[in-house]
């Protein structure tokens, strides 16, 4: 008789859904050869959590099963060994650059990649193929906070730490539902209040969600108006002496020019404009003045916008103009939506980016980069962004597309052109952890990655902390880590010597080294101090905040304290706002507006927290939230079907069973992301989106859709 001997070691990880990144300590148990974990908890140090984990994390185990995963490399739906995937991969992009130039290859990558997975992909696509046609979900998630950062601070900078809700006296929450999106934050949110009796919070939402449990005040505001109720606020700050002249006339540039284009916005002609009460307009702007401190915590309701990067710097000119940032307490606050969008941001992951913040359209940082890569060729321009990128691959232009850990046709707008455009293009690559993604069945080479617990790299959360993932667990079937596909097709197409890593650990010294690389001029985004660590190392790296500028350095937990900026004369940009009306307005064939968002328990697509049963007991499927009114003028009842069409939706139609809700407004309704024909369902949110986009970020519009709603007829 032979006995099997047992182990149990603690593993340390990061949780791989939202952009809060809650560290997760997870008990790892050996029988013998087989590796499983049994339990997972929040790591009680892990400064973005201090132990919490919210219901996805505390299920992270029910999601991680081998079912249902991708076990091997596929050619037109056969098996194959990985040299022959990958090497065709290389061909197909050889073959395409050879016949029509690197532009005609593009690569849509995910939020959900590790950074060092993003390093390699951005450095192949920008430094070896020679095109910037890389971009990402991330698009669709913070890319118009960004590009407002960029515009007001010179660099990609988020100013603030969750630290910073311990010292405020005035949350502002706008376009985000904290407590279904952020849980573990919100929850801090809600401990703040209650240990600080000055602390006021207010709700900037169409809708009443639950965050509204915490808010002292709440502005139902008209869809789409914030940036003239932050206008407004400027205007407000102004005109009752509320500014802090000293950090204007030191620090800043433009004060004049926002200030007149805000002079329009007396508080009478917010509350018109966006349709509210003037008294809770002057409430809230009476708050923001006199309180001394203030975070303005903005996510996707202001930036999935045709204007999120105006309405971004709506806000940001609003603490510029009081004072209220690089202090304890204050600033703009974007948070994330994904668990490593910020790090995806670190190492150039964008159409129109370059790694470590470098500037695409700058010829001396394109040098430096390439310099550094000692690549044959380097991108000149900026790529294609999410929607023209399959915009243009629809209209055949894009000939190979490389789509990794991401399922677009779901989550990108416009789901026919979407379709369509996979359907056109000669060579679809997906590579990905699961089997049964809406985008797998236009895929005709399928590559098998592994995913949370099996991978080893970093993330960056909301806040700058770069924390790791740890691999725990062998690799299901033949999949394999997503840098080590990339690599491998990189050494394929001949560059084997600028892409041969050993050891993840390699690529993020590289990364490191490059934020510091000569002649990049004086940048925040600096890890200098994370250059040069052995495996053991990074392998023991702990939550770390960047800027860290040298070995010495523990993190840096808030930015501009010594009001410097990073533009080139050190100061930050005013922006002046014109707000303008969203693209999709109702008309009378639609008269609906369609605002879409998250559950609480469920992530993107479903593709993981579909896994488990538990994650369906807040709801168990997708409804329409639609005000009694607005129900009664159609005819519809609770839990009676509603079909939904839009003027871009080719004829598909969204059928949902109604909510009623009285927090809705009358006119607008909701509906939730997820679902799809994965998951057997008539519910296709995309295809209601016509992909509309911000001209400045490229992110497109998923909170305005303007729809037709009539009771559902089945035949
Ligand atoms: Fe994961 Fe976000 Fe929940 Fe934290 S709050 S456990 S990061 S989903």
């Amino acid at each position: 008789v032979t006995t099997t001997k047992r182990t149990q070691q603690l593993g340390q990880t990061t949780c791989p859904y939202c952009g809060v990144g809650c560290g997760v300590d997870v008990i790892r148990q050996q029988d013998g050869r087989n590796a499983s974990l049994k339990s997972v908890a929040g790591t009680p140090e892990h400064p973005a959590n201090f132990g919490r984990l919210c219901i996805k994390g505390t299920n992270l185990l029910q999601t991680n099963g081998a079912e249902n995963r991708l076990l091997s490399p596929s050619v037109a739906g056969k098996n194959v060994s990985w040299d022959t995937a990958t090497g065709l991969v290389a061909e197909k992009i050889k073959d395409v650059i050879a016949k029509h130039g690197p532009e005609a290859v593009a690569f849509y990558v995910s939020g959900q990649l590790l950074t060092e997975d993003y390093y390699v992909a951005n450095k192949l696509m920008k430094g070896y193929i020679g095109s910037a046609n890389i971009d990402t979900n991330s698009r669709l998630c913070m890319s118009s906070a960004v590009a407002a950062y960029k515009r007001a601070f010179g660099e990609d900078l988020v100013p603030c730490s969750y630290n910073d809700l311990e010292h405020t006296d005035l949350l502002v929450l706008v376009g985000s539902n904290a407590a279904w999106t952020h849980p573990v934050l919100f929850q801090r949110m809600e401990r703040a209040k209650l240990r600080n009796p000055d602390l006021n919070v207010v709700l900037i939402d169409p809708r009443a969600t639950d965050s509204s449990t915490l808010a002292d005040l709440h502005l139902p505001l008209k869809p789409g108006t914030d940036a003239a109720l932050f206008n407004g606020l400027l205007h407000f700050l102004v005109t009752q002496g509320h500014t802090d002249n000293t950090f204007i006339a030191d620090s800043t540039n433009g004060f004049e020019a926002a200030v007149e284009n805000a002079s329009v916005w007396s508080t009478a002609a917010v509350a018109n404009y966006c349709d509210l009460p003037e008294a809770s307009v002057i409430q809230f702007y009476t708050m923001f003045a006199k309180k001394t401190t203030a975070i303005t915590f903005f996510s996707m309701g202001i930036n999935q916008s045709t204007t999120g990067v105006d309405k971004g710097n709506a806000i940001i000119n609003c603490h510029l103009a009081s004072g209220k940032i690089g202090k304890p307490g204050s600033g703009p606050f974007s948070i994330t939506g994904q668990p490593n969008a910020m790090g995806g941001r670190e190492v150039g992951g964008l159409a129109n980016m370059l790694a470590a913040h470098m500037d695409i359209d700058n010829a001396e940082h394109r040098k430096n980069v390439q310099t550094f890569w000692q690549s044959p060729v380097m991108a000149e321009r900026q790529g294609l962004k999410a929607v023209d990128m399959f915009e243009r691959m629809a209209a055949g232009d894009i000939k190979f597309v490389w789509i990794m850990a991401t399922n677009p046709v779901v989550s990108m707008p416009n789901r026919p052109q979407i379709e369509a455009a996979l359907e056109k293009c000669e060579t679809v690559v997906v590579s990905d952890i699961v089997a049964n993604t809406d985008t797998l069945a236009f895929a005709d080479i399928v590559l098998p990655a592994t995913g949370w617990s099996e991978k080893d790299g970093t993330v960056t959360n909301s806040e700058r902390r770069i924390s790791r993932q740890r691999g725990l667990l062998p690799a299901p079937g033949e999949a394999r880590h997503d840098w080590q596909i990339i690599c491998d097709v990189a050494g394929k197409m001949g560059f084997a010597d600028s892409f041969s890593y050993a050891h993840v650990s390699e690529i993020f010294d590289e990364h490191t080294r490059l934020t510091t690389y000569k002649n990049h001029g004086e940048r925040a985004l600096n890890l200098c101090g994370l250059s040069g660590m052995t495996v053991s190392e990074y392998d023991r790296l702990s939550p770390t905040q960047w800027p860290v500028a040298d070995a010495t350095c523990q993190g840096t937990e808030r930015l501009f304290s010594d009001g410097k900026f990073f533009t080139a004369d050190r100061r930050a940009n005013f922006i002046a706002i014109q707000p303008a009306a969203p693209a999709q307005l109702t008309c009378e064939a639609f008269p609906f507006v369609l605002n879409s968002g998250r559950l609480r328990d469920q992530w993107h697509t479903m593709t993981r927290t579909g896994k488990a049963a538990k994650l369906f007991r807040h709801t168990a499927q997708a409804t329409l939230a639609m005000h009694p009114d607005d129900a009664e003028k159609l005819s519809l009842k609770e839990g009676d079907l509603a079909a939904l069409s839009a003027a871009s939706s080719g004829g598909m139609t969204t059928i949902l069973p109604v909510t009623l809700e009285t927090r809705q407004r009358k006119g607008e309704v909701f509906a939730p992301i997820h679902w799809s024909k994965a998951w057997g369902s008539h519910c296709q949110i995309g295809a209601l989106f016509n992909g509309a986009n911000d001209e400045i970020s490229g992110q497109p519009e998923l909170k305005h859709a303007a729809v037709a709603i009539q009771p559902a007829a089945f035949t």
